[in-house]
């Protein structure tokens, strides 16, 4: 019996569960496969804030998986989403032209921190993502932005993330520094968030939903508050978090096959 029997959705979280860097996780390609054949409903979904959904799609099809931009759901779009239902009509935003992209396609305009010369608000919020060509122009033009009432929204809360380089200042970091500044909490967008959980849950529509993530305070919090059933891919040297129990724990994604 294998978990996807119970369940008409599975949900699986990209880095660290589909790929790893540019390589494959062994038994991702084959789950996928497996789910398919069962007909779930599939969705990827990944706090990443610097590629598009259809970058994610290609990237996944590189590990063997045959998808597209519909079975992604990135925090970018999650936050592009959240705008659009509040009601936001024009955004300040710290980070890519992808992202900035993403957030008009949602109807939204969005104007970045490195071409706001010209545009004085009001803004309807402020939005932080990932920037790697970050400067203190950036965050000195978001504080000024600021106003009392204003949502601060993260596209995800990461405080750090590996590169081949080592750590790297994560896009929840940045949302700190500029939340510290105007002393307002910040609203993060993507895992764990229940924006991008609600946006997931009404994409796949009714049935029950396993979500495979490699993180625990992301993916299985975020898959537990959602009421799915969370499946903690653990890797070598893990550490538990007794805040945060998975309903189920493999070692290897072979093991879900049944
Ligand atoms: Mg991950």
């Amino acid at each position: 019996m294998s978990v996807l029997d119970e369940h008409d959705h599975l949900v699986l979280d990209c880095d660290g569960v589909v790929y790893v860097g540019a390589d494959a996780v062994p038994g991702a390609a084959a789950l996928v496969a497996a789910a398919r054949a069962r007909g779930l409903g599939l969705l990827f979904v990944t706090n990443d804030t610097t590629s598009s959904a259809a970058e994610v799609a290609a990237r996944i099809g590189r590990c063997g998986i045959d998808t597209d931009e519909a079975e992604v759901l990135h925090a970018g779009r999650a936050a592009a989403l959240h705008l659009a239902h509040a009601g936001a009509e024009r955004v300040l935003i710290l980070g890519t032209a992808a992202l900035a992209d993403e957030i008009g396609a949602a109807g939204v305009t969005a104007v970045r921190t490195r071409d706001a010369e010209a545009c004085d608000g009001p803004w309807d919020a402020l939005v932080v993502g990932q920037d790697s060509e970050l400067s203190m122009r950036d965050l000195k033009r978001l504080v000024q932005a600021w106003q009392p009432g204003m949502e601060l929204l993260a596209v995800n809360g990461d405080r750090n993330y590996p590169a081949s380089d080592g750590l790297h200042v994560g896009c929840g970091a940045i949302a700190a520094a500029v939340a510290f500044a105007v002393d307002v909490e910040f609203v993060v967008a993507g895992e764990p968030s229940p924006i991008l959980f609600a946006e997931a849950a009404e994409r796949l529509g009714p049935g029950r939903t396993a979500m495979v993530g490699d993180t625990l305070a992301s993916d299985v919090a975020g898959a537990n508050a959602a009421g799915w059933t969370s499946v903690w891919l653990r890797r070598p040297g893990a550490a538990d978090d007794p805040a945060v129990v998975a309903d189920l724990t493999v070692t290897d994604l072979r093991d879900l096959l049944g």
